[in-house]
């Protein structure tokens, strides 16, 4: 009783509002319809194992770098493409504290594991930061993404099986050099954890992969069995 009327009050106090332009919706943390519109979400036919997304309609199909076994990991999902509506959206979630974005983002992840037998996933994982980065940064952006979706799926995280070298940063780097960047970055200090496992990577963007790709290798290095991936958005080039 007395939580439901200090919920009404706090609504009445402040009101939901979308988190992104300020207009009035009826759920806390929940896009505008206009908000939603702006983003390309991945709703259609997409390659079954890394999730790009196909311009015509077809089922089962895999993307050619799927197709000739390239993927970066075992299958991997994305909410959305990377473009200016994403962007505008990411930049401050990860640069300015715009924290409160996690909740539209996880709930927009959950949904593009529709089509996918969520129930083999021991658990999940953020991908890690290095220290240096988390300290200035204060956050992970992935674990305030990774949070919701486990609390979702009934799955535990687990932060601290990983850890990350500090390397600068990949923005203006190209794929064979963020591919070189990155190698040997990650280290597995708890390999008791994810011998055998099957992990569920978070991330905010899959650029070119190679982040993903070279914590998979650490994980299948230290025994894992399988090892997914799931973004709020993804960078599509045209293959
Ligand atoms: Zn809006
Ligand atoms: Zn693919």
């Amino acid at each position: 009783m007395v939580s439901k009327t200090l919920k009404s009050l706090l609504e009445f106090l402040f009101p939901p509002a979308c988190p992104l332009c300020g207009a009035p919706v009826s759920i806390h943390g929940e896009l505008c319809g206009d908000c939603w519109t702006a983003f390309n979400w991945i709703d259609g036919a997409k390659c079954v194992r890394c999730g790009y997304p196909f311009a015509i309609d077809v089922d089962d199909a895999m993307c050619p770098v799927c197709a000739s076994g390239k993927c970066e990991l075992d299958w991997i999902r994305s909410a959305c493409v990377y473009d200016d509506a994403s962007r505008m959206a990411m930049l401050p979630f990860k640069h300015s504290g715009r924290i409160s974005y996690a909740h539209f983002m996880s709930r927009a992840m959950i949904w593009a594991l529709r089509d996918i037998d969520v129930s083999d996933i021991d658990f999940i994982m953020p991908v890690p930061l290095a220290r240096r980065r988390l300290f200035h940064r204060a956050y992970n952006q992935a674990t305030l993404l990774a949070r919701p979706i486990a609390r979702t799926l009934g799955l535990r995280l687990d932060y601290d099986s990983v850890r990350r070298k500090y390397r600068r940063d990949m923005g203006h780097l190209n794929s064979r050099q963020r591919a070189q960047n990155i190698h040997g970055v990650f280290s597995v200090v708890r390999p008791d954890r994810i011998r055998g496992k099957n992990i569920l990577l978070v991330d905010d963007v899959m650029t070119s992969g190679a982040t993903f790709s070279e914590l998979r290798r650490a994980l299948i290095g230290a025994g894992a069995a399988n090892v997914y991936g799931v973004t709020f958005c993804r960078v599509v080039r045209s293959v």
